[in-house]
């Protein structure tokens, strides 16, 4: 299929990682925007020679599902730089990342403010320059020609590290077609980009005609958890509002105005095609409150050992957390955004009336939330269904999968039986709580912080074990098996193998 049929048949197809323009021998590739101001390719077929490289580039033409082969470790980082973490918008992780590139003359890509405050991806050679692709822009950046310019310093021998939205990450890497050991790809837990038109009219609306020092969507004035958005003037002070109260940020936060294809998006967990995705670390109050300040603290996941080895060297206190906190609280890592109801009726608006977007943001701000139809979806049920659907399909593809019964799940049971877990290649499984009163609760053998499911029955425990293929069954000897749970077993027909606690 040709990138324009496909982009026909449905828009939402197209991320606009813009791999297409950048592959193109001809350059003849131009991204122009539709009349809701996202940019999609259009080809001059004077110039094009059919050559078709721009359909095999295309991640989403050749997309296909991918499923590592366990869950990615998960962290909570801060920088321990407060000037850094002031600066940034959650932990400081993405800068603490750079500083590992830019000591050894590398050079850093991701997405940056122009002259004109519209947001593109561009390059920093050193910690100055690297202060303009610091802090989230909640706008769609244009990629340009970067692509090429990375695999040049690659080519070159040089450190890169590039920094984008997953679609943009999947862009570069099917650009790149093979894989560089000096390439680092950094992306963001990504709830989705809105219009670049509307941003460049809005920007523009609130300079009101003076001169812009400085745009922050996450001023941390306040705090970190209360977002304030801030823009600096040379002559005339500032403007601040809470992200609630903000006319632009409040249609990104409900997903008025992102682009089609975030709400399909194909690039979430399992399918990343980044080494390290860094988001914010939300409710880490509850989950891991040492590292809870309210100046901003990263979530970090690891997709690949090269993004551990950075991790490790990079300059950051953190933690490790259970990956159950990407469901809880950041969806978007799983599942795509849901639009808001309007959103067909404001573009609707915005096609009849180009010349002014203003008023249409307006109207939307301004209606009554009463009014507004309430969407049935709800994102966290989504993602939580999702991720057992994850831990489902992992469970099968494994030869082995052990069920390990404990009465009590602190440290030295968590290390005992990754210890055997070590000794079964290939294997994992569950880690089974007995509550007492026929009461269990599930957790991830590999990974002893993740909840599976809620509590559970017996019920639930039968139809778990024929649909995951239980293997073999250990269990802590300090254990009394109730009379029901000793019934479930023998009907299990494994043996059980008794354990002792191990410190090691
Ligand atoms: C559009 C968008 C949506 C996001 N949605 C979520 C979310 O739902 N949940 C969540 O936890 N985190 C989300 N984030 C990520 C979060 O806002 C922070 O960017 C991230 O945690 C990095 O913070 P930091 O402190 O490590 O570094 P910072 O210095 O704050 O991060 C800067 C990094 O973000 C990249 N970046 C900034 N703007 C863009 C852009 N427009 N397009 C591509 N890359 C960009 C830069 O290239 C750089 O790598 C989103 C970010 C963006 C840009
Ligand atoms: S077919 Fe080849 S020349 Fe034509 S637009 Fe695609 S990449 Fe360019
Ligand atoms: S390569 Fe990217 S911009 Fe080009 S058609 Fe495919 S998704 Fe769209
Ligand atoms: S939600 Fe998906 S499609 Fe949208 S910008 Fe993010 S990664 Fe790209």
């Amino acid at each position: 299929m040709k990138i324009e049929d496909m982009i026909s048949a449905n828009r939402a197809d197209c991320s606009g990682c813009e791999a297409c323009a950048n592959v193109c021998p001809k350059n003849c590739i131009s991204m122009e925007r539709d009349a809701e101001g996202f940019a999609y390719p259009k080809i001059d077929h004077e110039v094009c020679i059919q050559c078709g490289r721009c359909e095999k580039v295309c991640p989403a033409l050749n997309f296909k599902s991918t499923m590592p082969d366990k869950l990615p470790e998960v962290f909570v980082t801060i920088h321990p730089d407060a000037k850094v973490r002031r600066h940034s918008s959650s932990g400081g992780t993405f800068t603490a990342l750079s500083e590992i590139i830019l000591n050894s003359g590398g050079i850093i890509f991701g997405a940056g403010f122009n002259e004109n405050w519209h947001v593109v991806h561009t390059s920093a050679e050193n910690l100055d320059e690297l202060e303009n692709l610091r802090g989230s822009k909640y706008v769609q950046s244009q990629i340009g020609y970067v692509y090429k310019r990375v695999k040049v310093e690659l080519e070159n021998g040089r450190q890169v590290l590039f920094s984008g939205t997953p679609c943009q990450c999947a862009g570069l890497k099917s650009f790149l077609v093979k894989d560089y050991d000096n390439l680092l790809t950094v992306d963001i837990i990504c709830h989705g980009t809105p219009s670049p038109f509307i941003w460049e009219n809005y920007i523009d609306y609130r300079a009101g005609g003076h001169d812009i020092a400085r745009v922050n969507f996450r001023s941390k004035r306040q705090n970190w958890v209360d977002i304030n958005f801030e823009i600096n003037f040379y002559d005339c002070g500032y403007y601040a509002k809470h992200c609630q109260q903000d006319m632009y940020f409040k249609q990104f936060l409900i997903d008025l105005i992102l682009r089609p294809s975030c709400h399909t998006c194909k690039f979430k967990f399992p399918n990343c095609k980044s080494d390290v995705t860094i988001g914010d670390a939300w409710g880490v109050q509850n989950f891991a409150p040492k590292f809870f300040d309210n100046r901003g603290t990263s979530l970090v996941i690891v997709h690949t050992a090269k993004g551990k080895n950075f991790l490790s060297k990079a300059k950051l206190a953190g933690q490790r957390v259970s990956f159950d906190v990407l469901p809880a609280h950041n969806p978007c890592f799983i599942t795509p955004s849901i639009p808001d109801n309007r959103r067909q009726g404001f573009f609707d608006d915005l096609k009849n009336f180009p010349h002014l977007p203003i008023a249409v943001m307006q109207k939307y701000f301004h209606q009554n939330p009463n009014k507004v139809a309430p969407s049935n979806r709800n994102l966290h049920a989504e993602a939580t269904q999702k991720f057992d659907a994850i831990l489902r399909q992992l469970a099968k593809r494994r030869e082995k999968n052990i069920l390990f019964i404990v009465s009590t799940l602190d440290e030295v049971v968590a290390n005992t039986t990754q210890n055997i877990l070590a000794k079964f290649e290939g294997s994992g499984g569950y880690i089974l709580q007995n509550q007492g009163d026929e009461q269990f609760i599930l957790f991830d053998a590999f990974h002893p912080l993740v909840r599976f499911g809620g509590v559970m029955n017996l019920e639930n425990l039968r139809t778990m074990f024929k649909e995951f293929h239980v293997t073999d069954i250990f269990a802590d000897t300090r254990i009394n098996l109730s009379d029901a749970l000793k019934n479930f077993v023998e009907e299990c027909g494994l043996p059980v193998n008794p354990f002792e606690l191990s410190t090691k």
